[in-house]
């Protein structure tokens, strides 16, 4: 039977690193084995559902370059493939499981159900939730609820015996009592809508779907679900419940963490084969060293049996180290483009740049590769050379373990023995040796000579490499700058 797996996510918030995590396991797996990848969208919660949800899955799907082979705007056999518009068959087999016993109509009001429950919570009851009111109305009792003009929901009716387990890739076997799945959940609202628990399970067997493959935090829907595949006479795929995303410091990933939706990671400048590599990571690996591994590769070499039990932790820091490698690594035209938006947004540069205004972009690539770790960082790395607003504090010319008389002198004899050998042409690495021999001959580290310049050309601590980012400047204009910082230090 060839694999069949889905993605199926509601579209109540912006897509995060979690729920990408999950779709790209199902993509690999579905690429890898030969099989095929889907995407459902289950948006039966019209409460929390919202457009703007629905348009992030798709752009943030796009933006990584997962295409599904079936599902919304491409369609496919077994469409619709969105949950809103398959209301009419979830009905029909909620009726079905109700003409076979299996499930009830039950017409108890809100307010009933509300009363029950603060009865459970005053007297402490074991027992919690619905009590079956309705499970054994006479036909008699159903006419008057339907006299009333009572809408019924629909309620599965989960057996007070036995237990029901399920088998799971990843954990094993998981077992509960059924008497502790919740009694007798609603199945079909009264407003014809189903509930997650329906329409995810009739979904995923009228799909064909094999393997499913989602967040831990579905474990405990997972006997629930296997009693619905028992109730319906289905074949119940294969449960594969992927490890948590943590944080660094063991809870769940959250806000609190930093960012979590795809789009801000997007929009700070990540890439995305940066974003589908290192969260490919997280809870899964090859060998347990390789590190770097392309979305192709991992079409290809991607094994359930290599998913961790354990949680996987998202380190920002890390996924910084995967970008910053990726941005080396990547084309420098494309880099080139990427660049263009934020130098345009800072005010940089014109919007279109004008040609002179795209040459010097191309000409900021190859120095900023070496120091972006997002591509947003372009900002403060070249901002020196489009405004220049000088560091007024000294202090921040005084690199550690050097003082002020040492930066004067650094900043004085270094700016002399830099600009006499640049104009000679000297190689970089010559004037280094010469620079360190002054951070000698001053007694103090060679960052004691570097920081004051680097600080009075670029206006900030952490720039371009200093080489380059004179050459940007221009050799007229960094020594006007690096003599203007001198003064004012002189001055103070
Ligand atoms: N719609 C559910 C979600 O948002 C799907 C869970 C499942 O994959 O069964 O995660
Ligand atoms: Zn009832």
């Amino acid at each position: 039977m060839s694999v069949r797996v889905r993605y199926a996510p509601s579209p109540t918030g912006l897509q995060h690193i979690g729920g990408i995590r999950t779709a790209l396991f199902n993509y690999f797996f579905a690429k890898s084995s030969g099989g095929k990848f889907i995407l459902r969208v289950e948006d039966t919660d019209r409460e929390r559902y919202s457009d703007e949800s629905l348009d992030d899955l798709y752009q943030t799907l796009d933006w990584l370059g997962i295409k599904w082979d079936e599902g919304p705007v491409v369609g496919g056999p077994y469409g619709p493939y969105i949950q809103s518009e398959r209301f009419d068959i979830y009905k029909k087999y909620a009726e079905q499981l109700v003409k076979e016993g299996k499930a009830y109509y039950c017409y108890c009001t809100p307010e009933r159900l509300e009363k029950l429950r603060e009865e459970q919570v005053k007297s402490k009851s074991e027992y919690q939730g619905y009590d079956r009111h309705c499970a054994n109305l006479t036909d008699e009792e159903r006419a008057e609820y339907e006299r009333q003009g009572i809408k019924p929901v629909i309620r599965l009716k989960v057996p007070t015996e036995g237990k029901t387990t399920f088998h799971d890739v990843i954990m094993g076997d998981i077992t509960r009592k059924n008497k502790d799945i919740s009694p007798d959940p609603i199945l079909l609202k009264s407003d014809g809508f189903p509930t997650y628990h329906l329409a995810n399970v009739i979904d995923d067997h009228l799909m064909g779907i094999t393997h499913i493959m989602r967040a831990q935090e579905w474990i405990p829907s997972g006997p629930l679900h296997v009693l619905l595949y028992q109730a319906f006479g289905w074949d119940v795929p294969t449960y594969c419940h992927l490890p948590m995303v943590m944080g660094k410091d063991g809870q769940k990933l959250s806000k609190r963490h930093g960012s979590t939706a795809v789009r801000e990671f997007r929009e700070k400048g990540y890439l995305p084969e940066a974003i589908i590599n290192y969260v490919t990571l997280v809870g899964w690996s090859l060998d347990g060293s390789t590190e770097f591994l392309s979305k192709e590769q991992l079409e290809k070499c991607f094994k359930m049996e290599n998913i961790h039990k354990n949680p996987g932790k998202f380190d920002y820091k890390k996924l910084d180290w995967f970008n910053s490698q990726y941005i080396r690594m990547a084309d420098d035209e494309r880099i080139a483009s990427l660049m263009t938006p934020y130098l345009v947004n800072a005010g940089f540069v014109s919007n279109p740049p004008t040609e002179e205004e795209n040459d010097k972009i191309r000409k900021l690539v190859k120095p900023a590769k070496e120091r972006m770790k997002v591509i947003s960082d372009i900002v403060e790395l070249s901002r020196f050379l489009f405004v220049d607003e000088p560091v007024e504090d000294e202090s921040m010319y005084v690199a550690k373990g050097s003082d002020l008389e040492k930066t004067k002198a650094a900043l004085e004899d270094g700016g002399r023995i830099l600009f006499s050998m640049l104009r000679k042409g000297k190689k970089d690495e010559e004037i280094e040796e010469a620079l360190m021999k002054l951070s000698q001959d001053l007694e103090i580290k060679v960052n004691g000579v570097f920081q004051p310049i680097r600080v009075a050309i670029t206006n900030s601590q952490v720039s371009l490499p200093l080489f380059d980012s004179i050459s940007l400047l221009g050799l007229d204009e960094a020594e006007r700058r690096l003599e203007r910082a001198l003064r004012m230090i002189k001055e103070k």
